[in-house]
């Protein structure tokens, strides 16, 4: 006969009897059998699990267990705060935050061109992330699933796929963020606001080509760095927006700040 080890985390061990609450507790099952149907004969609801890690990788409800696979079985957590996560659907929250660790480079950029506030720098401890995200009420965004499953950490968000694009729609999905994108309010470097700026003020910074082509322009309080539409900024922003339009039927994500939308 073939056996497995299960464990279960968090709320998962409700659908349990007591004695296999939170520990590895061993189960027979014939070959052919599929984990998704194993999980569902002990009587716990698929809809309720986010994850299964078998012999550490993650697999799909139909994958076929074989004998000795030591198997760990995770519910939703995309936020640990789950009044907060029902709010942001009902009345967006202003004050949405995150704190990427640092392999997340690139989210980070792209969620500072939809002008959301989000901390990042490559130089982070885990210590610091940590207390950042407590601290300042960030949502701590990570591809480790160990990060996020701190003990310390109150909110956070695993990040599944290793591209930066897939990363960003996911999330703005997940956490229903399409209402809360501002483009053109957030420095790409610093994280600071922007603001308009009158082109005379900073005429003498600009190239001959910028000055002659360009009259709309923003400025960062804190490190000075100047935007303008028409700049890399504003590719790189139709980029997303082309990127999210197909995969989300979002109205409020059109791109505003385009004249021609207008
Ligand atoms: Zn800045």
């Amino acid at each position: 006969m073939n056996q497995v080890c299960f464990r279960f985390y968090e709320e998962l061990n409700d659908y349990l009897p007591k004695e296999l609450h939170k520990v590895w507790f061993e189960c027979r099952f014939e070959l052919g059998t599929s984990v998704g149907e194993k999980i569902q004969s002990l009587g716990i609801p698929l809809d309720d699990i986010d994850l299964i890690l078998v012999n550490q990788q993650s697999k799909r409800f139909d994958y076929l267990m074989q004998d000795g696979d030591r198997i760990s079985v995770y519910p939703e957590f995309e936020l640990f705060d789950l009044s907060g996560i029902s709010q942001l659907r009902e009345k967006p929250l202003r004050n949405t935050r995150f704190i990427c660790d640092v392999h997340l480079g690139r989210l980070c950029k792209y969620l500072r061109m939809l002008g959301l506030d989000t901390l990042y720098s490559n130089r982070y401890t885990t210590k610091e992330m940590v207390n950042f995200s407590r601290q300042e009420k960030r949502i701590l965004l990570s591809r480790s699933y160990q990060l996020i499953r701190h003990k310390e950490v109150t909110h956070a968000y695993w990040i599944r796929s290793a591209e930066p694009l897939e990363q960003l729609s996911d999330l703005i999905r997940k956490l229903d963020l399409s209402g809360l994108a501002n483009p053109l309010t957030r420095c790409l470097n610093c994280n600071d606001r922007i603001v308009t700026v009158e082109k005379q003020e900073i005429l003498h910074r600009l190239q001959a080509m910028t000055a002659k082509y360009y009259t709309e322009f923003f400025k960062c309080a804190a490190c000075d760095q100047i935007y303008w539409k028409g700049s890399h900024y504003e590719n790189m922003l139709e980029f997303i927006y082309r990127h999210l339009e197909k995969d989300l039927p979002v109205k409020s994500l059109t791109h505003e700040t385009d004249p021609d939308n207008s």
